[in-house]
């Protein structure tokens, strides 16, 4: 499989993709260390993040290098990406062992009675995973999946298998032995041939349509399933906000990693009393994002890692002007090597357009006028999706009052494009099922199993 550049089309590497024998070979040897790793005590399991940690720190500005060139990430960000990586590796290492200790739940004398819960792992699991943010999606899964005992087949996404093959290597010279994580390379055709081998479990992030494809190849084997899926992320600027402030947070929430994250800002609406300055300062901060070179430290807006995205975009952009929207600022590719699209703003949009229901995943964005909080509720939730929402205002009641009416799996206030390793990341609709993160999402990894026990 050629490896290319999105940013020059240079093709970069060359990578040997697994065969369905090496697959099936990959899986049996999973099944048989997984048996061993399981048995292994928690805290040891736990120092093999911990060195895997180290490697990290050691082998930084490599890493973040090979982000940039494999999937034309701005290389600021690729650096941020690994910073966040390394804090989401503290939280695994603090909450591990109380997420995944042993619980007594009930314990009676008179009757000798006593009521325990462990967390056993799932077994062999397959993690396969998207491009545009392959340390912090994939270390959301295999990180406390491993700690919680399981082996990982792990496939990285076709445009991220450079990454995803130095993080086999990390952890595999962080002591996690190699048939207990094992990456398998290839594209959706090696995803599914994954899926055909007796796996006890999927953990999947990547779209709303490859998710369908997964939970329906999983239902026939009856296994855990998780899904994290696409988003359509919605903004609502009241008219009491500080419009300086909230151009800047919801612009960066918009632009940040070209567009391309799950939970982008990809549809804003702003209170019609304050629309018209809004829409002016958003589009002067929009001017001010860098366009170049990904490798450039003063570089904001990086290349479209999918080329056929190009097209989805394209089609967004011809779909709102022919419906009336307002085009401020964009709306085409940039020619030149590789894949770039041109920072886009739209104005006066409507839910009419394809742009303000199908996800995007670029740099590209439409603003709509609202009068009031309880139009703005109803536009936020017109979307199949659900993974995050936000409100820029003030007023923490009026905050609060909105955000408990949204349909969303994160919600925002003065903030966006946000994640924490100490909540629950999920989605709604079809934005997928289950979650990553928080204790929660460290015993997702684990099968509860019932104790009772009475003395003799
Ligand atoms: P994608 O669905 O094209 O691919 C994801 C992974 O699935 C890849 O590894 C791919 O090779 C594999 N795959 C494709 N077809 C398959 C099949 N039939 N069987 C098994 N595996 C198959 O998604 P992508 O382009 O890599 O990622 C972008 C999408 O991911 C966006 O929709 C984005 O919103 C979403 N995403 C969601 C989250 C989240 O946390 N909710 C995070 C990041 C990205």
């Amino acid at each position: 499989m050629k490896i290319t550049n999105p940013a020059t089309g240079a093709v970069i590497a060359d990578v040997a993709v697994d065969s369905t024998a090496a697959v099936r070979r990959k899986y049996a040897a999973a099944r048989v260390g997984q048996a061993a790793w399981g048995r292994t005590p928690i805290r040891k399991r736990l120092a093999t993040i911990a060195a895997f940690r180290e490697r990290i720190v050691a082998m930084q500005e490599t890493l973040a290098r090979t982000l940039t060139e494999e999937v034309g990430k701005p290389i600021r960000q690729s650096r941020n990406e690994l910073n966040g990586l390394l804090t989401r590796l503290d939280f695994f290492l603090a909450e591990s062992l109380r997420s995944l200790r042993e619980e007594k739940v009930f314990a009676d004398a008179g009757q000798k009675l006593e009521e325990r819960i462990t967390h056993e792992p799932l077994g062999v699991v397959a993690n396969i995973s998207a491009w545009n943010y392959p340390y912090f999606v994939g270390s959301n899964v295999f990180v406390p999946a491993l700690v919680a005992g399981n082996a990982v087949l792990y496939k990285p996404s076709e445009y991220a298998s450079l990454t995803g093959l130095h993080i086999a290597e990390m952890l595999h010279e962080a002591g996690v032995p190699e048939n207990v994580f094992v990456p398998v390379v290839g594209d959706g055709a090696t995803g599914a041939t994954l899926l055909r081998q007796p796996i006890d479990g999927v953990f999947f992030t990547g779209s709303y349509a490859t998710g369908a494809r997964i939970a329906a190849a999983a239902g026939k084997q009856m296994i855990k399933v998780q899904l994290e899926l696409g988003g359509k992320d919605p903004i609502y600027v009241c008219d009491d906000v500080d419009i300086k402030a909230a151009v800047a947070g919801v612009a960066d929430g918009a632009f940040y990693n070209t567009g391309q994250s799950c939970c982008s800002v990809e549809r804003i609406y702003v209170h019609a009393s304050i629309y018209d300055a809004f829409v002016a300062a958003f589009v002067t901060a929009v001017k001010g994002f860098r366009l170049g070179d990904p490798m450039d430290e003063a570089t904001y807006i990086g290349a479209i890692t999918r080329r056929a995205q190009l097209d989805v975009l394209r089609k967004q952009v011809a779909d709102a002007k022919k419906k009336g929207a307002r085009l401020l600022l964009g709306g085409e590719v940039v020619k030149a090597k590789g894949n770039w699209f041109a920072p886009t703003v739209f104005a006066d949009v409507d839910h009419s357009m394809a742009l303000m229901r199908e996800e995007s995943f670029g740099p590209i964005i439409g603003i709509q006028r609202v009068d009031d909080d309880d139009a703005a509720v109803a536009l936020m939730n017109d979307t199949e999706y659900g993974l995050t929402a936000g409100v820029y205002t003030h007023d923490a009641k009026r905050a609060r009052k909105i955000l408990a009416q949204v349909r969303a799996g994160s919600v925002y206030w003065n903030c966006c494009d946000r994640v924490s390793p100490r909540l629950p990341w999920s989605g709604v609709g079809h934005s997928g099922i289950g979650l990553t993160l928080s204790t929660y999402g460290i015993q997702t990894f684990t099968r509860p199993k019932a104790w009772h026990l009475r003395g003799a």
